[in-house]
């Protein structure tokens, strides 16, 4: 009886070996390096507009080579995924990407937090702990939802002082963005010594000293005392090394219409923020993880402004470009490009409006069979596309320029100049003073930050779908001039639209992000093939 007693418990313990083997050798990371990038707002709408541009546009500045988009889809694998929040049908930029960054479900407008509302480690924070380098770079603020998901654990995104902290401590070795006023004491706006001495430090005279913190913490001085050199410029950034926190704006940093319309700016791109971020980390034998957003697509796709979206694609474009040509060199780095949702419900649309005449075609099914060919609807001339690039001025920059003080709107007078100055699609001074009008606010809300006044601008219909008060008179530009355009736009906020996934890097691990996914199991799928095991 012993001796099957003995084989019994050796096979058993073989069994129990392998059981104990098995998950740590699934768990073996796939990927040394990730580098995910978010367009914030880019739906496929959005990467169409700009593929339709780069490709139809008679004089596009692409002159007949592939966007990054493209080459990157040809050489990569194309997914899409789904991003609602644990609880609703529509997510905000903080949920989704706090379910990209955690692989977890969680609460609408929540950073960092799982569906308990329990702080959970980002894919940044596992990968710092396993010793990989990690960096953050927006085009937004550092403080803003998107990069803030990955590096802080706060109720509200609207916390951007106690995220600034939160981020300072989580400390990603890379930190490149806007959002200054959320870093510096807020004796910077009352004492001038104060003020002085934060212009000594930064030595950017461009760079605006305002603070919107509540108390009176140098998060730069404890950056650097952290072993953080810091930057707020593009010269400085370019001389930085190491550990770096460069904030190279008061909030948001320079638009993509003024990008690429080469409007001159002491600060650095989103590509060269990028690069220098590439540079350092990977400067780590262990790997590094980098999230990338192109955040201001979503503040065009808000501000219905199809000319200034499609230079944030632009600008969004040529990032993607040199982070590319970094990774196609490598074998050990995957690149993730999506979105958290798309914003404003966007299209180019055909309409009744100016149906054009056009030349007959030649063919045997035509002028040869006495057929003419005319189409029934105004499919939306390909000279428009090179109107939307010629778009000088973003909405929001041209409108905000108008205002004298917060109170104040423009006269309809101005507005009409600086929209015909600024934009190829013109518009009357009825348009004007339609843009400027109020109704009483059906959905007043007391002390609400947005919907606590009694009267909003006036829009004919949608309304319910602008949110944000006295800004979206800016929206508003935008509808005015759609027509034109051949452009439509569904709302002031997001949509549930699938986003598109393209991943580029060894195929057995790319070819992964072709399928339908969550933004939970996108999140998760990062986490297992850069680190072994996800969140659970
Ligand atoms: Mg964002
Ligand atoms: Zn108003």
């Amino acid at each position: 009886m012993r001796t099957p007693l003995v084989k019994k418990t050796f096979v058993r313990s073989v069994v129990f070996s392998l059981i104990c083997i098995m998950p740590s050798l699934q768990a073996q990371p796939k990927i040394k390096n990730l580098i995910l990038i978010i367009g914030d707002g880019m739906g496929p709408q959005q990467v169409g507009l700009l593929e339709t541009y780069a490709q139809r546009a008679p004089n596009s500045i692409y002159k007949g080579k592939p966007t990054a988009f493209t080459q990157m889809a040809q050489q990569g694998y194309v997914g899409l995924s789904t991003h609602w929040p644990m609880d609703a049908s529509v997510v905000d930029s903080a949920c989704s990407a706090t379910q990209l960054a955690l692989g977890l479900p969680a609460p609408s407008e929540s950073i960092g937090v799982n569906a308990n509302g329990d702080a959970a480690l980002s894919i940044l924070e596992r990968a710092k702990k396993m010793g990989k380098s990690t960096g953050l770079v927006s085009d937004t603020r550092l403080t803003h939802a998107t990069p803030a998901s990955f590096a802080a654990h706060q109720p509200h995104r609207s916390l951007e002082n106690e995220i600034a902290v939160d981020m300072l401590n989580a400390a990603p070795d890379v930190m490149l963005s806007g959002g200054m006023r959320h870093w510096i004491p807020k004796s910077a706006n009352s004492d001038d010594k104060v003020k002085q001495q934060l212009q000594a430090l930064t030595a950017e005279p461009s760079l605006k000293i305002k603070s919107k913190r509540g108390d009176d913490r140098n998060l730069l001085l404890e950056a650097k005392s952290k072993g953080y050199q810091l930057a707020f410029n593009r010269n400085q950034l370019d001389s930085a090394k190491g550990k770096i926190l460069g904030l190279f704006a008061y909030s948001g940093m320079q638009d993509g219409t003024d990008y690429v319309h080469k409007v001159k700016t002491a600060q650095p791109s989103l590509e060269q923020m990028s690069m220098k971020a590439i540079d350092e980390l990977s400067k780590n034998n262990k790997g590094f993880f980098l999230m990338i957003e192109g955040g201001q697509i979503d503040w065009a796709a808000h501000y219905n402004d199809a000319g200034g979206m499609l230079h944030e694609m632009i600008k969004f474009d040529h990032m993607l470009e040199a982070v590319l040509n970094w990774a196609k060199l490598r074998d050990d780095t995957l690149v993730v490009v999506t979105a958290d949702h798309e914003t404003g419900g966007f299209g180019l649309s055909y309409s009744r409006h100016q149906v054009p005449k056009h030349e007959n075609l030649p063919g045997d099914r035509y002028e040869k069979a006495g057929y003419q060919y005319s189409p029934n609807f105004n499919f939306g001339p390909l000279a428009s596309l090179d109107k939307l690039f010629n778009q000088k001025k973003s909405f929001s920059e041209l409108y905000w320029n108008l205002e004298v003080d917060e109170s104040e709107h423009p006269t309809p007078d101005a507005l009409m100049k600086a929209v015909n100055d600024n934009l190829d699609f013109k518009i009357t001074l009825e348009q004007a003073k339609r843009i400027l009008m109020h109704e009483k606010n059906k959905d007043y809300i007391e002390g609400h930050k947005s919907l606590g006044t009694k009267e909003l601008p006036k829009f004919d219909d949608f309304e319910a779908f602008y949110v944000y008060g006295e800004e979206d008179h800016i929206p508003l530009i935008g509808r005015e001039v759609a027509r034109q355009q051949n452009v439509v736009w569904g709302t002031g906020t997001h949509t549930h639209t699938p986003v598109p996934v393209i991943a580029f890097g060894p195929e057995s691990v790319a070819r992964q992000y072709s399928r339908l996914l969550h933004h939970v199991d996108l999140g998760k799928l990062m986490q297992t093939q850069l680190l072994g095991l996800p969140n659970q």
